[in-house]
Formats: structure tokens, sequence, C-alpha cells
């Protein structure tokens, strides 16, 4: 072969290469954007099934929390598999997932009775009563009152067949109905209690009415019909007191009624109304308020009835020796303070913290000579102010100084 022909298939075969070469790095080229592309889209739906997860976590997240009720879900073992913050707020905050019920719960008869549960594997719902416990109460140590609503969870919704079911466990606290109702009963207790004592002596001065000898006695038949008419007016007393507190009680509050008024006026129809009894038993009323008049808002028939009902106690607890009776208002930055306090035989400290509650009487004795009162009447005074955003608290050394303090903020201008 001359060299001219062997330079030129050197020739063809370097452009051959090059062509082979160039061929094959465009099929790489185009395999590689290929998979790059791939692998961009790959990218893309996983960042997007990440996002959904998330969003669909944080979803979760927030339907449960949104519950007030404490809600786990164990697995068959009573391990905690998940728990909402209302249940953490119950267990002290700590991270509960992974807990046994045992653990978690810081009150052996809860724990006892979720374990019971989930051991039946069978819906139910119990009420548990708690006595003296701090277990989801703030502060205090007081009873509470709880539901514990379990329920296996279905198997093929949540989990594989093959794995063992899980148990959802609902703790529902219900310390406040628990309490509404026990106070409901205790007022029909107490109230039919209150009203069966003037009816029974009613109906058996009414049988001695009945009886000829009696009729023929006039000075007698006075006498029981007086006795008839006192008890009766007891009755009367004690449904009128009823029928405010029920009214004050039912959310008609939000219906008193809001008009302008000057306490001081009230405080001297209080006082006037009351003039028969303070001069009867030579009582000292004395009076101290700011040197203006006090304007409030509010209703004045109640703040007349809770005024009325204060300084009527002072003076009926207080019969046997003149009673020194001093009401005072005065008005700091828009708080006003109005104190009525007496010299009078007191209120035991053990007796104090219950005297707001209704029917409650230091005497408790129905005697003819007993001081005439329903045990209702400090009852209403309290709702009263509250209903006015007000809160009044009462404080005694017993033949030295008994004062009811009445504090509510008051939004109407004083004028001197
Ligand atoms: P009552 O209808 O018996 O007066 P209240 O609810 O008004 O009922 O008062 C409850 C109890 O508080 C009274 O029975 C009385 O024992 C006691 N109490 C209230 N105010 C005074 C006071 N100023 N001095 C002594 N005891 C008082």
């Amino acid at each position: 072969m001359n060299p001219q022909a062997i330079t030129i298939t050197l020739l063809m075969i370097t452009a051959g290469s090059l062509i082979c070469s160039i061929i094959l790095w465009r099929m790489l080229t185009a395999q590689n954007n290929k998979a790059q592309a791939a692998y961009a889209t790959h990218r893309k739906e996983h960042k997007t099934i990440l996002s959904k997860s998330k969003a669909e976590r944080r979803d979760l997240k927030l339907v449960l929390n949104a519950f007030d009720d404490a809600l786990i879900i164990t697995n068959a073992s009573g391990i905690i598999q998940v728990a909402n913050e209302a249940t953490k707020i119950l267990c002290e905050g700590r991270e509960l997932r992974g807990k046994s019920i045992t653990s978690a719960f810081l009150n052996d008869e809860i724990c006892k009775h979720i374990a019971e549960a989930i051991l039946n594997n069978e819906a139910q719902k119990q009420n548990i009563l708690l006595t003296e416990t701090n277990f989801g109460q703030k502060n205090a140590v007081e009873d509470s009152a709880w539901i514990i609503d379990y329920a296996p969870l279905p198997v093929s919704d949540i989990t594989e067949n093959t794995e063992p079911p899980l148990h959802r466990v609902i703790l529902r606290n219900v310390t406040t109905e628990h309490r509404t109702d026990q106070i409901k009963r205790e007022f029909v207790a107490n109230a039919s209690h209150e009203l069966r004592t003037p009816l029974a002596i009613i109906s058996g001065y009414l049988e001695n009415l009945i009886d000829d000898d009696v009729v023929d006695s006039p000075a007698t038949a006075r006498r029981l019909l007086a006795t008839m008419r006192k008890h009766s007016e007891r009755i009367a007393l004690l449904i009128e007191e009823m029928l405010i507190i029920s009214k004050l009680e039912s959310g008609e509050s939000a219906q008193l009624a809001s008009e302008p008024f000057l306490l001081n006026n009230t405080i001297t129809t209080v006082i006037e109304r009351l003039s028969p009894v303070i001069q009867n038993q030579h009582a000292i009323i004395t009076t101290g308020f700011d040197p203006k008049l006090i304007h409030l808002t509010g209703d004045a028939f109640y703040w007349e009835q809770a005024l009325f009902n204060i300084i009527e106690n002072a003076l009926k607890q207080n019969t046997k020796s003149p009673v020194h009776i001093s009401i005072s208002a005065r008005e700091l930055n828009g708080q006003l303070t109005i104190e009525v306090s007496d010299n009078g035989k007191g209120i035991p400290s053990a007796h104090l913290p219950y005297i707001f509650n209704r029917f409650y009487r230091v005497q408790k004795h129905h005697s003819q000579n007993e001081v005439k009162g329903t045990g209702l009447g400090l009852s209403i005074v309290k709702h009263a102010i509250e209903a006015h955003g007000g809160t009044i608290t009462a404080t005694s050394k017993p033949g030295i100084n008994t004062t009811f303090t009445i504090n509510v903020t008051n939004s109407s201008p004083s004028l001197n």
C-alpha cells in the first residue's frame, strides 16, 4: 500500500471513530437527560407526597388537640400509641407515646378502670367519682367526676389484619356537671324540707281548730291562727326567695336592668324600710360615704335587695342588746367598695365558709324563739352582686366586728 492510501485509510478510520464517539456521546447525553428528568419528576412526586403527609399529620394533630377530652390509643398491651394534648395536661406534660397506661396516669383508680376496659375488649362507658384527689384539678384537692369511654378499634380500618387490635380510650372530666347535679339535688331536698316544716305546723293547727273546744275559745283560736299566719308567711317568703335565686341562676341575670341610680338613695331607702326594727332594737346606724354621690349602673332592685338582706341580718341576729351597724361606701379608681359592719354576736369561723350557701344557717333549729330566716338571704346577695360583676366576702370576730365587703367595678362617673 502506498503512503497516500495509508494516510487516507487512517483519516477514514479517525473520522469513523470520531463519528462513532459523537453518536455515542449524544446517546449517552440523551439517556442522562432522560434519567435526570425522571429523577426530577420522582423528586417532585416525593416532595408532594411528603408535604401531603406532613399536612395530613398536622390536620390529624389539630383534630386530636381540638378535643377537650383526653384521647389515647393503646395497643393490646396497654402501651400508648397516640395521645392528644388534653391527655398530656392530665399527665403533667409528660411525653406519653410508648408508655404504659399504668406509668402514664398517676391515679390508681383511673389506671385500673382503663386496664380493665382494655382487657374486657368491649365498648363501654363508665362513670367514676374520685374523692379528694388533685387528678385533673388545677390547684385544689377535691372530688372529681370522670367518664371513661372505651372502644376497641376496628382492625381493618387502621392496622393490617395480622397486627393485634388497637384500643381507643376517651377520658372526660364531668366534675362541673356532677357538681351542678349535686347542687340541684341538695336544693330540691332542702327546699322540700324547709317547706314541709311550716306546712306540717299549719296542718297540725288546722286539726286543732276543727276541734269544737277550740272554736268555743276565741282566744285560743286567735293564737292558733296567728301562728298559722306566721308559718304561711314563712312559706311565702321561702317561695319568693327561691324564685329570686332561680331567676338569678337561670341566666336571667343577663337580663338584669342596667340603669343609672344613686347608691346613696338605695342605702337611705333600705334604712327607712328597716327603721321600725332599728327603733325597736335601739340599734345605732352610722353611714360613711365619699363626699360625693355614688352613681352606679345596674339593677337597683337587686342592689336594694342585697343591701337589705345584709343590714337586716345584722339587726335580726343581734336583738338582745343594741347593736352598732356602720355602712360605708368609697370609690377609688373606678373600684367601689361597700362595707357593712356590726359589733354583734358574729359568725364563728367554722361557719364562715358556708354562709353564702343556700339554706345555710348557723342556728338550725325551728323553735318558736328562733331568729327569722330561710338561709337563702346571703345566697341571693352573692348571686345579685356576682350578676353585676362584683364580689362579696365576710369576716367576723364574734362580739367585736362582723363585716360584709362588696367590691365592684363602677363604670359610672361619680359626681361631687
Ligand atoms: P337567714 O335567712 O337565716 O338570715 P342568710 O343566708 O341571710 O340566712 O344568712 C345565713 C346565716 O349567716 C344566718 O342564718 C346567720 O347565722 C349568719 N349571719 C349572717 N349575717 C350575720 C351577722 N351580721 N351576724 C351574725 N350572723 C350572721
